[in-house]
């Protein structure tokens, strides 16, 4: 598995956290894709506080217990957030950047390092991947890497809850009927590429993936799958535990 973290000249999306956390605002933080139009992230959405985060994230926090991983932790919303609620949490990212200004707002274990890389150890009780937090895996050939990883971070009756959507609704017609050629990768693996700026990242593949072929890797690399609650817009929290 690929386990770099980011350069700061090409980390967008942290630079668009660090203007935002200086000065209260941020200019535009655009998405780029092959599969999708350009987009934009809010980068006030990036600092959103328990009340206004979605049903599925305030679940996450308010299930995670013991020691806890946020991963790809961002501006550091979720882990203020369970530390406002008196939670043992370590944050950690590849954006040099982000990590910088969550140490800033108070974050007190923060780390610049990726999931991936194998001096990342454990234990942790909970594992939260929050913001469609399988984007991180990239792809779902990765799938296998990363539930190893989740089994050598995860403590004894442990888990992991993470989020993510169902991108069929994006091939579905009017009828309800889903048209997606199987010859085709995956139709949940997309590619971004972020910009800030002048800041230009690099293209990164992200992963959005249905509970059912989530359930199906899972049951294939040890774990069990569920799904904890479901959004508004095919999006839902699953938790993975070791089914041993
Ligand atoms: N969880 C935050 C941020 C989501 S954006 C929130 O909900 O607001 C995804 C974050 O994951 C980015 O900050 C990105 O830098 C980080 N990231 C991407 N790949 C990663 C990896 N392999 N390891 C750790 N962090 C990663």
């Amino acid at each position: 598995m690929d386990t770099h973290i980011l350069s700061k000249e090409k980390d967008p999306m942290g630079a668009a956290i660090a203007d935002y956390h200086a000065q209260g605002k941020a200019g535009k933080l655009r998405v780029f894709s092959s599969q999708f139009d350009e987009d934009e992230i809010p980068v006030r959405q990036l600092f959103r506080k328990s009340p206004h985060m979605p049903r599925i994230e305030r679940t996450a926090l308010h299930m995670a217990s013991g020691r806890i991983l946020d991963v790809g932790a961002g501006s550091g919303c979720h882990s203020l957030a369970l530390q406002e609620a008196g939670k043992e949490v370590c944050a950690l990212d590849i954006s040099p950047l982000s990590v910088e200004i969550m140490k800033q707002r108070g974050v007190k274990e923060v780390r610049l390092i990726n999931l991936f890389d194998p001096t990342l150890t454990g234990p942790f009780d909970t594992i939260l991947l929050l913001m469609n937090g399988s984007g991180i895996v990239g792809k779902l050939s990765n799938l296998p890497a990363f539930f190893r990883k989740m089994k050598q971070l995860l403590a004894p009756g442990g888990s992991v809850l993470m989020d993510s959507s169902d991108l069929r609704y994006l091939y579905e017609e009017e009828d309800g009927s889903f048209v997606v050629d199987l010859a085709d990768d995956y139709y949940g693996e997309v590619d971004f590429r972020m910009q800030y700026k002048d800041i230009r990242g690099e293209t990164f593949d992200w992963l959005y993936i249905d509970f059912q072929t989530l359930e199906l890797y899972a049951t294939e690399n040890g774990f069990r799958a569920e799904v904890v609650c479901e959004g508004n817009h095919y999006d839902y929290l699953a938790r993975l535990t070791l089914s041993e």
